[in-house]
């Protein structure tokens, strides 16, 4: 042996030994790491690309690329994904993801074709996307809130519960999306008969972060009497449109009449007959112009409802958990406005 190394008893040659060892797994861990993402890449691109063969009249592909193309395409792909041309703003991201190599440039598009994905009901699509960008940036917020977005809307609540982890990790607020996702499990559960479901519902009336509108709606589905029961005067205006379309086989007229605010709205509604000498006052500008009309003769006015997002402002003509624009939960606002009144239409939230 001391033939072959004649240092092989200098301490200077073991530290030698050492650090070359060092060197070679360092290097060896760089090169497999770069083989890793080559492979990734290459999962990525060939995933990606079976979705870019689909017509869009855009013909982007034979459009030669230049890095100074790259803003205005993200920007056309926006336009085309707030219009609904979901198409169009895929083919736009799918040529940007190819052409782009670095990946911190290219993760901002993904997210933007994961999105796109998701508002195009893809959520298989959108899943494999969101997945790949937490692969590589595991602390990314905004794709773990749209992979918790894509699972409720696969009816996977228990993954969409998992993103909440590590959510809660990075400092989020979870308390209202983790009631949000248990009261559509517990909504969804079709193995609890009623009686228990209807218990479980009025205890989570209890818990502040529990949607007050959703539980109460759920429970004049399954329970009338515990849904009456349950109404609190002073949230009566974040169900107003769920009261105002109630069927008349649903009204209970005791507690009706036993709370100003829900017999001016039934007064309003015409349900219940007009007592001049007892005008009840709803603080509801909508139900107490309708019923200042009544007194004055005028019997042809109706609500209609609208429904505005308190995050992204825009509004929608049906009701929503989950803003379709933004995604928000709780953040639904009921805009009541007084209307013609048309024939009776027989129509009903529930
Ligand atoms: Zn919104």
């Amino acid at each position: 042996m001391d033939n072959i190394l004649p240092a092989y008893n200098d301490p200077l040659f073991s530290i030698l030994v050492i650090v070359i060892l060092i060197l070679i797994v360092a290097i060896s861990s760089y090169v497999m790491g770069n083989i890793k993402e080559e492979r990734k890449e290459k999962s990525l691109k060939h995933f990606l690309n079976r979705f870019s063969t689909q017509e869009t009249f855009l013909e982007i592909e034979e459009m030669p690329f230049e890095p100074k193309l790259i803003k205005p395409l993200k920007h056309l792909a926006f336009a085309f994904k707030n219009q609904g041309e979901y198409q169009k703003a895929i083919n736009l991201n799918l040529y940007l993801i190819d052409n782009i190599s670095n990946f911190q440039e290219k993760k901002e598009i993904l997210e933007q074709l994961g999105e796109t994905y998701l508002k195009a009901g893809f959520l298989k699509r959108a899943e494999t996307i969101f997945l790949q960008i937490l692969h590589k940036y595991p602390r990314n917020i905004e794709a773990l809130y749209y992979i918790g977005v894509v699972y409720e809307m696969l009816n996977e609540y228990d993954k969409a519960l998992e993103t909440l982890i590590p959510l809660t990790l990075l400092g989020e607020e979870t308390n209202y999306l983790e009631a949000h996702l248990k009261l559509n499990i517990l909504l969804n559960n079709n193995e609890l008969n009623r009686i228990d479901k209807v218990k479980r519902l009025e205890e989570l009336l209890e818990n502040r972060f529990y949607d007050y509108r959703g539980i109460i709606k759920a429970l004049f589905q399954l329970d009338v009497e515990s849904a009456w029961r349950n109404i609190e005067v002073s949230k009566v205006e974040r169900i107003l449109d769920i009261l105002w379309f109630l069927p008349l086989s649903n009204l209970n007229f005791d507690i009706i009449l036993s709370e100003k605010i829900l017999s001016a709205i039934f007064f309003a509604k015409g349900v219940l007959p007009l007592q001049k000498d007892n005008i009840p006052k709803s603080n509801i500008f909508v139900i107490d112009t309708i019923v200042s009309a009544k007194i004055g003769g005028s019997d042809d006015i109706d609500i209609t409802f609208s429904y505005g997002c308190n995050r992204c402002r825009q509004h929608f003509p049906i009701p929503f958990t989950r803003c379709p624009q933004c995604y928000a939960i709780d953040a639904i606002q009921i805009k009541e406005t007084v209307a013609k009144k048309y024939k009776e239409k027989g129509y009903s939230l529930l």
